[in-house]
């Protein structure tokens, strides 16, 4: 999981950045399913554009520190098409 910084789906946009199932060379557009198998459900671009946003914790207390930040998942076997 990555920290989105909040402008993450215009800088996408502005520099064509490729990490979504969608221009993967393993996804088979016509079942939306991995060729590989792997649940994708949180590495479509949807997923990523839409990640939720979550409170900022203190990792040691776990205490709500303020502020929220988002977060995505990024695949590891991501091969651009
Ligand atoms: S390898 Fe990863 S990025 Fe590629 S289609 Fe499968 S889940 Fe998506």
């Amino acid at each position: 999981m990555l920290i989105l910084p909040p402008n993450f789906v215009a800088q996408a946009r502005t520099f064509r950045l490729r990490c979504s199932c969608e221009d993967c060379t393993y996804f088979i557009a016509s079942s939306e399913a991995c060729a590989h198998g792997y649940p994708n459900a949180m590495h479509r671009l949807s997923a990523i554009a839409n990640a939720p946003a979550r409170a900022v914790t203190d990792a040691n207390s776990g205490d709500n520190v303020g502020g929220l930040e988002r977060y995505a998942a990024f695949c590891k076997e991501f091969e651009l098409a």
